[in-house]
């Protein structure tokens, strides 16, 4: 609002010579607004939903001038709403504010599995608009069908809200280095300098990271395990992955080469040869092909009819109590409580959060693996750690994506700035 900018900027402005990114908001003679409060405001409220005043000057530890002049500039923007007020017993009201879910989108998409997935979210997370197209595995896919995807999402959006997408958020399969290329053997890609060709196309601001962090931000978000900051994601399909949050931080490892926790040798007598060439390791026993193998090998069914079943099916024969599931899920369970056991001991969560195919074998699995895992515990190293299922289904790429985008934007002046920018002010 031209009332908040210094008289330089505006004939600054007025003489079309773009400012430089100031770190400071001005709101009158004698205050002004650090990019930090903002950030520190916005990121409580994206991670609380619903605040008082005192919980904000309690969660983020500014001080109360601090925090009242920043929430005052954001309801003025209209970034957060009062949503009512509290009475507190001595009689006192106390306003409850959250963030206005659609001051912002980001568009994100998901490259994980048999199809590309495109999103339009809020500012939250929740799906407004959506995209998907299959894709053939293991066949090299064309980046600008990544762009296009995007492109689509954007052109559907009318001239009130195309302004008000921030950025965009991609989940990516297989191994993201530093720099931004990709490999991932079932898009076809080797060192695939994603990033850098995804610029070429589309002109808002890309943020990008590999599938399993990406999901550990949907869970920490947004899913099961909710503000967290010990926590571990294990995703199972065709391979087990580990992502997650120690002490806050997002487990990367050396190189980011962290968290293949499919590879740990967890029998080192079993038949199975894995892909990466060792014998024994987790996923060759605990992956849905394999267990799908295994169970139709002990049904005497050959492999041609490998590309029809799924994990699905077996904890369903399980259910309806085929003895020969129920034993090849046994063997499974127990390699899964093996690893999960040793992850505990090693890095300590407080939650275990199961995503991918064993979603659907909740009631077969998670009992007997809570207690699996706490009985491998040795009894001087147990406190209390929960073992859930993910809940956000198929849409976590596309949630964890937005999560990426948000908290990526916090830290980006320039788009801290667009995101607190009242909306018929951004620019198309
Ligand atoms: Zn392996």
């Amino acid at each position: 609002m031209l009332c908040e900018q210094s008289w330089l900027q505006t004939l600054a402005t007025a003489a079309g010579i773009r400012p430089p990114p100031w770190r400071y908001t001005k709101m009158n003679k004698t205050r002004r607004i650090s990019d930090h409060w903002l950030r520190t405001i916005l990121t409580a409220l994206y991670e609380r939903r619903e605040v008082t005043r005192a919980q904000i000057v309690r969660s983020t530890q500014l001080n109360v001038a601090s925090v009242s002049l920043a929430l005052k500039h954001l309801l003025s923007r209209g970034v957060i709403l009062r949503i009512g007020t509290l009475q507190s017993t001595g009689g006192r009201r106390r306003e409850v504010l959250k963030l206005n879910a659609e001051a912002g989108y980001f568009v994100t998409a998901d490259l994980e599995g048999e199809s590309l997935r495109f999103a339009v979210t809020n500012l939250v997370g929740d799906i407004r608009y959506r995209w998907a197209e299959d894709i053939e595995i293991g066949k090299c896919l064309d980046i600008d069908r990544v762009a296009d995807g995007v492109q689509r999402l954007l052109d559907k959006l009318d001239h009130l809200e195309r302004p008000r997408v921030i950025a965009v958020g991609i989940s990516c399969p297989g191994y993201v280095e530093e720099g931004a290329h990709v490999s991932a053997v079932n898009l076809g890609w080797t060192r695939v300098p994603l990033l850098a060709r995804l610029r070429k196309r589309i002109s808002l601001p890309i943020f990008l990271e590999g599938s399993g962090r990406i999901a550990a931000l949907a869970e920490r978000w947004l899913g099961v395990a909710k503000n967290s900051d010990n926590f571990v994601y294990v995703v199972f399909g065709a391979g087990v992955g580990l992502s997650g949050f120690i002490d806050g931080k997002l487990l990367r490892g050396f190189k980011g080469l962290g968290g293949e926790l499919g590879h740990i040798t967890i029998d080192p007598d079993a038949q199975e040869r894995c892909n990466c060439g060792k014998q024994g390791c987790l996923e060759a026993i605990v992956s849905s092909s394999s267990v799908v193998r295994q169970y139709l090998a002990s049904k005497g069914h050959g492999h041609e009819m490998l590309p029809r079943a799924r994990l699905a099916d077996v904890f369903e024969a399980a259910r309806r109590g085929d003895s020969l599931a129920q034993s090849v899920l046994d063997r499974m369970q127990e390699a899964l409580t093996s690893a999960l056991s040793f992850v505990t001991i090693v890095l300590s969560p407080e939650v275990i959060v199961l995503g991918g195919d064993l979603t659907s074998g909740e009631d077969l699995l998670l009992p007997r693996i809570r207690e699996g895992v706490l009985r491998n515990i040795p009894v001087s190293l147990r406190r209390p750690c929960e073992v859930k299922m993910s809940a956000l289904g198929l849409d976590i790429g596309l949630k964890g994506a937005a999560s990426l985008a948000f908290h990526e934007s916090m830290h980006d002046p320039k788009l801290l700035r667009e995101i607190c920018r009242p909306p018929l002010e951004r620019h198309s």
